[in-house]
């Protein structure tokens, strides 16, 4: 009998079987659900309509609430979902709500004072680690499309819509189809140009936006344990943009240091590939000859490199969401921006409150800084940056007053995860998706830029992200 991948053997123990196969239906329980300002609403509606208004959640514990989409803005519907929200941690006494503590139900509301004192979050697929909500072996499910990124950890997570939510509130189980694998082996040692959105670029211009649908996307090889666990993050977060059921990392050291700081609950199991796991197919990079890649207008599969794309003139950039906003993002960014002067408008939105403290916090090694140096949020400004509070913001194009927002037909680049139309406001606007090298070196010049022009050394993130 073959061996099994670690999605399979995780989706074998919470179907309490020994064993699973590809293209099986499983009934599985679930360890955490996780919803938000957008699909909570219709979630909660939902689960009040099939299991009754006086229903409770199979388990307060493991609902995970975390508003963070449309939150700075005067639009009072978006205000109102949060406020559904809140009244419906109320009625169920959920433990986990992390709350943009606003209190105006109109007009704009005040972003946070102090990104290390508030109980606001930022974005959900960031916040859920640093919260302690991810562990290695476990499923979990959010109605979000990038729930996927936890699978850098060693779990099973991926998104899941509405009605499927309000079941597993009420019942603490779904009902899966075994994916089958696809591997993604990446060799040798990360260079200094490269970060995980090149490489994940590069996957999904080779199989491209439907290459992996209702797939496992598992990235191995000495290059992906390379990589820090942020940006395993930015690997697994993308695995949906391929159409992948899941993606997932195996577990080292760096996931079981973060993971045993930072767990609500003590208890995980790590699972491993078997040597002989079948795989729907296999992939290999060698990472020493891959260069920067582009995303070009309209779809993350059209792809190609930085330096190909040198004559795009550009209006905007964006450093920022759930891919790239993430703090050793933000010292990938800083690192080429510092002592120099942006060209064109440059958004930065930190992934979480934790992100946003901490570029007040380190300096560019990803260490505390002294008080003779400038901290990472100070060398952004200086560059000429337009720093926003933690959220979703432009990502996702939201109301017209989100901040970073493309409200006219320009062209942006950006570390964002997608770039169909529309997807940052105009539906006319052009979105070009690059690491947060490749758009820091973009902000100086206008132009796509290759980041290899910049970076001569080793950026080192130091336990930035980890601690
Ligand atoms: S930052 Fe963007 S991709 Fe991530 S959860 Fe928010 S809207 Fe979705």
């Amino acid at each position: 009998m073959p061996g099994m991948t670690i999605t399979e053997k995780i989706l074998a123990k919470h179907s309490g079987k020994d064993r699973v196969t590809p293209g099986e239906n499983v009934w599985v329980d679930v360890d955490v659900l996780m919803t938000h300002d957008v699909c909570g609403p219709g979630t909660i509606g939902i689960f009040h309509e099939n299991f009754g208004r006086d229903a409770k959640v199979w388990d307060r514990d493991r609902v995970v609430i975390i508003p963070d989409h449309y939150i700075f803005t005067a639009d009072e519907k978006c205000h109102r979902n949060v406020q559904i929200l809140r009244d419906f941690v109320k009625e169920q006494n959920l433990r986990y709500y992390y709350d943009p503590a606003f209190v105006k139900a109109t007009g704009m509301p005040s972003p946070y004072l102090d990104p290390a004192n508030t109980s606001y979050k930022g974005v959900c697929h960031k916040a859920l680690p640093e919260e302690g909500h991810v562990r290695p072996g476990e499923i979990l499910l959010g109605t979000d499309s990038h729930t996927c990124t936890a699978g850098a950890f060693g779990q099973f997570a991926t998104g899941v819509g509405n009605t499927d939510a309000a079941f597993t509130l009420g019942t603490g189980k779904t009902w899966l189809k075994v994916p089958a694998t696809m591997k993604f082996i990446f060799h040798g040692e990360i260079p200094a140009y490269l970060t995980a959105k090149d490489l994940i670029l590069a996957v999904i211009g080779k199989i491209g936006v439907d290459g992996a649908t209702y797939r496992t996307m598992y990235f191995a090889g000495d290059g992906i344990n390379s990589l820090t666990l942020e940006d395993r993050m930015t690997l697994t977060n993308m695995a949906i943009e391929a159409g992948g059921k899941n993606g997932i990392c195996d577990v080292d050291e760096k996931t079981l240091q973060y993971v045993r700081k930072r767990s609500t609950r003590p208890q995980w199991e790590v699972y491993r590939e078997d040597k002989d796991a079948q795989y729907h197919s296999v992939y290999e990079w060698d990472l020493a000859t891959l260069k920067p890649m582009v995303a070009k207008p309209n779809s993350p599969d059209n792809t190609d490199t930085a330096e190909n794309c040198r004559e795009m003139k550009l209006d905007q950039a964006y450093i920022g969401s759930c891919t790239g906003g993430k703090i050793t993002d933000m010292i990938f960014a800083a690192s080429i921006l510092k002592g120099n002067k942006v060209k064109i408008p440059t958004y930065i939105v930190p992934g979480s409150t934790e992100v946003h403290s901490d570029m007040r916090r380190l300096n560019l090694r990803g260490v505390p800084k002294d008080k003779n140096e400038k901290s990472i949020e100070e060398v952004l400004r200086d560059a000429g940056c337009i720093l926003g509070p933690s959220g979703c913001a432009a990502c996702l194009g939201g109301p017209k007053d989100t901040f970073g927002r493309l409200n006219e037909p320009i062209n942006c680049i950006s570390t964002t995860n997608r770039n169909f139309p529309g997807r940052m406001g105009h539906k006319k606007a052009g979105v070009f998706l690059a690491s947060p090298l490749t758009v820091a070196a973009s902000a100086l010049t206008g132009y796509v830029t290759d980041p290899r022009d910049f970076v001569t050394q080793r950026i080192e993130t130091g336990m930035a992200g980890v601690l």
